[in-house]
């Protein structure tokens, strides 16, 4: 059986994670069922702090990080600082990094082999716009994205990736995938990581689901045999984040 995760993507939200303390004492708080692995990314400023103030079985993700280890790339962060840090998780391909900041899925492959090779674990995000779901090219639209990764990673590697089907149009708009609409592209992953690289990598890789997860629509969605949890954006910064993430098998 897959552990059940749900991670919180802060995105570049609040303006004051450290400040506005109902945000940690929440998450510090709660009854957390301890079967589940929770991960917070809050913006990258804030990781120290936040690794600093929560407690110890919520773990945190970086939101981005570049391929390269150290030089003159202003702005960036690398994976080594990262491990450095103590930061095991980081978020790559976000649809908002491919989209705003022209992130192609051979630099998001780059990004994903790089974290794995310093011992970082990857919530790696795909996913089809409306217009591309409207041609019915959701399947070949996140064969695409994935097929970078897999010509770069080795088999082991897969153990240290977490899938999250991000459709685009969901994202942000309220409007979720239904249940039946995620099991059905989860389980094409799935399929797709059984014929490419192995049957026991689709068994065991968790593929979560995000896109306007909330507390009402989280049980239903994770309830579908495909579905291993959850990545949270805008619910991750309120209360009910608790819920989705107890909301799981
Ligand atoms: P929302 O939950 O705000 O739709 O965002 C989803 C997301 O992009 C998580 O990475």
């Amino acid at each position: 059986p897959r552990q059940f995760f749900v991670g919180g993507n802060f995105k570049m939200n609040p303006s004051n994670v450290v400040t506005k303390q109902e945000l940690l004492k929440n998450l510090n708080d709660a009854d957390i069922d301890p079967s589940v692995e929770v991960v917070i990314a809050p913006p990258s400023l804030y990781l120290l702090p936040v690794l600093e103030l929560l407690r110890n079985d919520i773990k945190v993700a970086a939101q981005n990080c570049y391929y390269k280890a150290s030089g003159a790339y202003t702005g960036e962060i690398s994976p080594a600082q990262l491990r450095d840090a103590k930061v095991p998780y980081v978020i790559l391909g976000h649809s908002e990094r491919r989209t705003l900041f022209n992130e192609t899925s051979e630099l998001v492959a780059q990004k994903v082999k790089a974290a794995i090779e310093d011992d970082l674990s990857a919530i790696l995000c795909v996913g089809e716009t409306l217009e591309q779901r409207e041609k019915d090219q959701t399947v070949q639209v996140i064969q695409e994205q994935l097929q970078p990764v897999l010509k770069l990673l080795k088999v082991e590697d897969w153990s240290k990736v977490v899938i999250a089907y991000e459709p685009v149009w969901a994202i942000g708009t309220g409007k979720v995938a239904t249940a039946a609409q995620a099991q059905e592209v989860h389980k094409d992953i799935r399929s797709y990581l059984a014929k490419e690289i192995s049957p026991e990598v689709a068994e065991k890789t968790r593929i979560i689901y995000g896109g306007s997860v909330n507390a009402k629509n989280a049980p239903e969605s994770a309830s579908q045999p495909d579905v291993d949890g959850f990545l949270v954006g805008g619910a991750s910064l309120k209360p009910e984040f608790i819920d989705i993430v107890n909301s799981g098998k």
